[in-house]
């Protein structure tokens, strides 16, 4: 305990010391922020001096081994670096998927070769991954998929396309799941999990454009792509429990955002907006069915993060995330999207603004963030397979 409290003192120290002035106060939304790569943009120095800060040091990965990049905190002293940055509201260094994703999934199944390959570039940011799993006709039934990979020597050839990939024409890397044996008596045996440079000759991506105005999915096209076979995750043919433990990672990674959001940041809050449009009394929301659901939403947002921080808790203590992550996914998305949906009722008239005169930045975001909220319930897998989750592998229930 007496470590733990000069550990806290030391790291206070050090982030006032190193963390720049400018990004004190600006703790953003765990989805938003540095998601590095060859491609990023800089537009901001202090932000790229902070990732630089933070990463010799280890701090982008606090928990991973010091070998392969990660600062090699113990559970405790990582928990502590997290409340002492959350105390100042200074914003995480870098974000993405090799950090929630692939990193973790790597120190589970990588060989050293792997890790010594892509660990020390995702803790430095240098490496930003992308999610290769989806396509047009395996979804929910992922098993189904049809992306080919032949067997040339040492190589892979892979064809076949997937869809839905997140930030496909920003990433660096795609970690994909390809069927390298189309005989397997059962279809998830045939799978393996794969590491592709997007680079590679025969990699190509089409963004596509949703509803909410942006882009951020693409659909990424493997045209006879030559894969080293030393790129396979885990065992040939055993992609499939590689896999599934990373849709572990990913469902922690989905809830954990939402426990992050409801918990504060800096979106506007719920009950400022509803005290702002809907009137005020006493410092209160006016009226008071309004009142009413805002205070259960903001209930039930403070119980889902405390839910979700004691299993970060337990996810610092090295174990693997299980089947309970699809609780947390399905009541984390859900919530959120009741919770854009009541922001929308709140505005009012005000939420239909698009672009243009008559309503404010923050007017417009709510009205895309709503829109985005749609598809939490989609991604890292739907609710109702969320839910077929939850009876089968924590309730037991019979099929
Ligand atoms: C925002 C977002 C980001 C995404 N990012 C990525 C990414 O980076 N990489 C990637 O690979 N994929 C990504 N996806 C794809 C996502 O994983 C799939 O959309 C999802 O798994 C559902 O598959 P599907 O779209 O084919 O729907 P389908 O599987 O066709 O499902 C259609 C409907 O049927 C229901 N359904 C299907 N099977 C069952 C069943 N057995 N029991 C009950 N109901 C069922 C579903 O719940 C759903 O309502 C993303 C999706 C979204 C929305």
């Amino acid at each position: 305990m007496a470590n733990l409290d000069s550990f806290r003192s030391e790291t206070a120290s050090w982030l006032e010391a190193h963390c720049p002035a400018s990004l004190v106060g600006r703790g953003d939304n765990v989805l938003e922020g540095v998601w590095g790569g060859r491609k990023w943009k800089w537009t901001d120095p202090d932000r790229k001096r902070w990732l630089e800060t933070m990463a010799e040091r280890g701090w982008t990965a606090p928990t991973w081994p010091q070998e392969y990049g990660g600062g090699g905190l113990s559970p405790a002293e990582a928990k502590v670096l997290s409340q002492e940055m959350r105390a100042r509201r200074i914003p995480q260094p870098l974000i993405g998927f090799g950090l929630t994703m692939i990193g973790p999934t790597l120190l589970q199944f990588g060989n050293e070769e792997q890790k010594r390959e892509h660990l020390p570039r995702v803790c430095r940011g240098e490496i930003r991954w992308c999610q290769g799993y989806s396509e047009p006709g395996a979804g929910s039934d992922l098993a189904s998929l049809q992306t080919r990979a032949d067997r040339d020597g040492d190589h892979f050839v892979v064809s076949g396309t997937k869809v839905w990939t997140s930030y496909a024409d920003e990433a660096d890397w795609i970690f994909a799941l390809v069927r390298s044996d189309p005989d397997a008596p059962k279809k998830q045996d045939g799978i393996s999990f794969l590491l592709i440079d997007m680079d590679d000759p025969g990699v190509t991506v089409s963004p596509i454009l949703l509803i909410s105005g942006s882009s951020p999915f693409c659909e990424t096209h493997f045209q006879d792509v030559r894969v080293p076979v030393k790129n396979v995750v885990g065992t040939i043919g055993g992609g499939w429990t590689v896999a599934k433990a990373l849709l572990g990672h990913e469902r922690s990674m989905i809830a954990d955002a939402f426990g992050a959001t409801s918990g504060g940041g800096k979106r506007m809050s719920l009950p400022d907006l509803a005290r702002r449009y809907g009137g005020e009394e006493e410092g209160r929301v006016a009226d008071p069915l309004l009142r009413d659901r805002v205070a259960q939403c903001e209930m039930d947002s403070r119980a889902f993060l405390l839910t979700v921080q004691r299993s970060r808790d337990a996810a610092r203590a090295g174990q693997q995330p299980g089947a309970e992550t699809s609780i947390f996914k399905v009541y984390g998305t859900e919530l959120n999207k009741r919770r854009n949906e009541l922001m929308v009722e709140v505005l009012g008239p005000q939420s239909l603004g698009w672009e243009g005169p008559g309503f404010d930045d923050a007017e417009l975001k709510v009205t895309r963030e709503w829109l985005r909220s749609r598809g939490n319930s989609i991604e890292g897998g739907t609710s109702e397979i969320q839910l077929n989750i939850i009876a089968k592998r924590v309730l037991g229930l019979p099929d």
